[in-house]
């Protein structure tokens, strides 16, 4: 029997964003999203871990290889993320508020298939806006 096992890489970027609803006044923002309805945007370190699951290979006592993970993290997201505005320039953020949950959301789609591909499950995306402020997404 093949144990299953978790296995999280860890990564960061910075982005640019603004929480806000065009329909509602500047007011409403600050009193719905807070400081992160600026006006003038604003910019978070985020950190991001990916967590994937499998049974361990009885042979290499691997579930996955991290450096594929650690690529395709980096093809399939940092590069569009990072350094970003993720209003503006993220194409699966489009017409979505930049929240923390909705970056999980979408980071967990665009890599689901292809952990799926590599040989792992995801299991879980989980994002630090802040030292305070983390989300975690484990899919529907
Ligand atoms: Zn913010």
């Amino acid at each position: 029997m093949n144990e299953l096992v978790y296995i999280t890489r860890r990564e960061h970027f910075s982005a640019a964003h603004r929480l806000f609803l065009p329909e509602f006044s500047d007011e409403e923002n600050d009193r719905v999203f807070g400081k992160c309805s600026n006006p003038n945007w604003h910019g978070h370190n985020y950190i991001l871990f990916v967590t994937i699951k499998g049974p361990v290979d009885p042979k290499t006592g691997l579930i996955i290889h991290l450096r594929q993970v650690s690529k395709l993290i980096e093809e399939k997201i940092l590069r569009r993320i990072d350094h970003r505005n993720l209003n503006l320039e993220v194409d699966f953020l489009k017409g979505k508020v930049p929240t923390s949950e909705n970056v999980a959301i979408g980071i967990w789609n665009e890599l689901e298939q292809d952990v799926r591909n590599l040989g792992g499950i995801l299991h879980c995306i989980r994002l630090e806006q802040s030292e305070n402020n983390i989300v975690e997404y484990f899919g529907t």
